[in-house]
């Protein structure tokens, strides 16, 4: 309790999966928290969550692929709780399932445009927020899509690459100004958006997912508290002296 004590943070994709989970658990550190994500009524729900338990949070629609949205919103956050200390950038697709040579470019651009450009704009547009709070910290969601191939989502892939090293560029960017930038490597996490993978595979959801236990090592897939309490880490002080570092949370997908 009270890791993230007088922090603000704002975390995107917030209302679900392990956006949710970051945004309740850095509450329940202490950190003022802006949740933001399209779903409006799951996004008030994670708020209402965190206000019964004695937290601090609202909510803000905010569509990551959108600049002037992402200006906006993190203006808001900024005023209404009067500084930024941390941005959790964990909106993502995993977007269209199909090999390359059959991707349109249209299905190819909506991914990058969230899990790329998404990172990038709310990277551009909060920095200034922690250089005014004397610096802070910055945590991407990257995956182990982002580290090791597999053959499947191809732009999913190439997203979460582009992200694990946007965070080192911006990690030395920005190391003099006290702004840590990092990024976390979950495993498969069962979420909804890993959910809906299943939905879609042609095995079926419990099949999908006794697959999925059987990749990792440690025999299951993630929670989302298991990534969340890694955000927190990186979050916190206590990672002071860590950027521009991957922090891999698999059950031991990529130490083969
Ligand atoms: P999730 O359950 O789908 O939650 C992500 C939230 O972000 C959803 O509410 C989603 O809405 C929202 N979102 C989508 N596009 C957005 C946009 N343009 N602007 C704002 N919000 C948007 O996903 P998750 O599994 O918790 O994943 C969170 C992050 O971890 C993602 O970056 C993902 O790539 C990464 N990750 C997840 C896993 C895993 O196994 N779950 C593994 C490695 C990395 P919709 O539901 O409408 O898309």
């Amino acid at each position: 309790m009270g890791r993230l004590k007088d922090k603000v943070a704002i975390v995107t994709g917030g209302a679900r999966g392990i956006g949710a989970a970051t945004c309740e658990m850095l509450a329940r550190e202490g950190a003022a928290v802006g949740v933001t994500d399209l779903h409006d009524e799951e996004g008030a729900a994670v708020v209402e969550r965190i206000r019964t338990a004695g937290g601090t949070a609202r909510y803000w629609h905010l569509d990551v692929a959108e600049e002037q949205e992402v200006q906006r919103v993190f203006n808001e956050v900024a005023d209404e709780f009067g500084r930024l200390n941390v941005v959790v950038n964990n909106a993502g697709i995993s977007g269209i399932n199909k090999p390359t040579d059959e991707i349109t470019v249209e299905e190819w651009e909506q991914v990058i445009a969230i899990n790329v450009r998404g990172v990038f704009l709310c990277t551009k547009h909060g920095v200034k927020h922690l250089r005014n709070a004397g610096g802070g910290s910055i945590v991407n969601l990257s995956s182990i899509y982002g580290i090791v191939g597999a053959p499947d989502l191809p732009p999913y892939h190439a997203s979460k690459g582009a992200v694990r090293l946007m965070t080192k560029t911006d990690a030395l960017l920005y190391a003099k100004e006290g702004i840590r930038v990092n990024s976390v490597h979950p495993g498969y996490i069962w979420t909804p958006l890993v959910e809906a993978l299943g939905r879609e595979s042609p095995q079926g959801v419990e099949a999908f997912r006794r697959e999925l236990d059987e990749k990792h090592p440690i025999g299951h897939v993630g929670e989302p508290e298991d990534i969340a309490a890694g955000i927190v880490y990186l979050a916190s002080d206590e990672a002071k002296f860590v950027t521009g570092s991957e922090l891999v949370i698999d059950g031991g997908y990529t130490a083969r």
